[in-house]
């Protein structure tokens, strides 16, 4: 649908929320608690099949407490839920499936799923009827059926997950082995005998190379730029404060947002220091190229590779916001304290300076706040 079309709409919502990670939860427990009915007048839309926003696809073998601390959605402590007491020897993916799950349930938030989002728009002043100034949210249902619902506000709230980044080498189409990215990753037994070549200098890389410890050949660990590791075992916060700054100037300016531990550095765990020691964490510059059987370094190595995992990151994904045309020549989307600039009726939770866990949650009761806000503004 294009902006503008005049389009009869299958329900009016006054708030849509898309997506139910860690941000549309908070913001979803937050507009409730402020008086919106959820199912009526707030409609929370999830296109997973299942709870645990981006959690639920994540690898077997990651477990809470690997990557950093994963802070409680608010509400959480009053049904006696806690992360930090969560079980540990159980897959991250099922502990947050199973903790967001009973939230929802809790706080009766009744999410839609399996709905995806396809397009949000502006509807024109010639639509009759409620939502006439609004927003349309197209959905695909799980019947496969395309339904319309209008909304006074949207929250976009639907993370990174969907848009895993692969930058651009040269030989990227030739080589011959098996390519994959962080999303794909399944289990470190699918690369049993391999050599793997790793890329990237997050916690997932780390991860990744830390579980074919052993199981692989021979690991190869290529990033952009020399690892900073921070000596404590828990993120610096002060490192933590500026990356974050710098997510926020980012935001403000509509620019591509950088990764956050490119600001923080990696917090050194004891897991993380033994895999130092025993030189499983060594890391090389970034190869030049890639070739049929391998990659080829500045220096002219050759090292052969049966694949290549890229843990190179994630772009907010916002595919499905395109027909409101807010990305910037600078490849973002202008963003002010979860409000975008361009399209005042539309909230980004967990965007930016919101990107992790804990931000997620402060997003969520600032957002809502100016939700009710624009909401009154509008009846007035
Ligand atoms: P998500 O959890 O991705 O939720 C987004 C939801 O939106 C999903 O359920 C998705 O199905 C839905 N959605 C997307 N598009 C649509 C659409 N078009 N229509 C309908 N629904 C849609 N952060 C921490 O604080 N601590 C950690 O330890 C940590 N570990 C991490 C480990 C990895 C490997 C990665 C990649 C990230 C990690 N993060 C961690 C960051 C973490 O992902 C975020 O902190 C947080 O979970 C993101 O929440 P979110 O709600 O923004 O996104």
């Amino acid at each position: 649908m294009t902006d503008d079309a005049p389009t009869p709409a299958d329900q009016h919502a006054r708030v849509v929320v898309i997506g139910a990670g860690q941000a549309g939860l908070s913001v979803g427990y937050h507009l409730r608690r402020l008086g919106l009915t959820p199912g009526e007048d707030l409609v929370i839309l999830d296109r997973a099949a299942s709870t645990g926003g981006a959690w639920q696809f994540r690898w077997e073998a990651l477990r809470l407490g690997a990557a950093h601390r994963v802070h409680d959605l608010p509400g959480m402590n009053a049904m006696g839920l806690r992360f930090d007491d969560a079980d540990r020897s159980r897959p991250a993916r099922d502990v947050v499936g199973e903790y967001y799950r009973r939230f929802e349930q809790h706080y009766d938030l009744r999410v839609r799923r399996p709905v995806a989002v396809s397009s949000v728009s502006r509807i024109g002043s010639g639509d009759a009827g409620r939502g006439s100034s609004g927003l349309c949210v197209v959905v695909r249902a799980a019947d496969g059926g395309e339904r319309r619902i209008t909304a006074d506000v949207v929250v976009n709230a639907s993370g990174t997950w969907g848009t895993p980044f692969l930058p651009w080498y040269p030989g990227r189409d030739v080589f011959r082995g098996r390519q994959l990215d962080t999303t794909e990753y399944r289990s470190a037994a699918d690369f049993a005998g391999q050599d793997v070549v790793v890329v990237g200098g997050g916690t997932s890389a780390i991860g990744f190379l830390l579980e074919l410890d052993g199981v692989a050949a021979r690991t190869r660990w290529f990033t952009r730029r020399p690892m900073v590791w921070s000596e404590t075992s828990a993120l610096d916060v002060e490192a933590a404060v500026s990356a974050v700054d710098e997510q926020d100037r980012a935001a403000r300016a509509g620019e591509a947002l950088p990764s956050i531990v490119s600001g923080t550095g990696v917090p050194v765990t004891r897991r993380i220091r033994s895999g130092i020691d025993r030189g499983v964490l060594r890391e090389s510059p970034m190869f030049s190229r890639l070739d049929e059987t391998g990659v080829v370094t500045a220096d002219g190595e050759h090292v052969h590779a049966d694949a290549v995992l890229w843990a190179t990151g994630f772009r907010a994904d916002l595919r499905h916001l395109a027909p409101l045309h807010l990305r910037t020549a600078a490849g973002g989307v202008v963003v002010e304290d979860g409000r975008s600039v361009d399209e005042p009726r539309l909230f980004l939770a967990g965007y930016g300076p919101q990107a992790s866990t804990i931000g997620a949650n402060r997003a969520g009761r600032r957002i809502a706040r100016q939700v009710v806000d624009a909401l009154a503004a509008a009846d007035a």
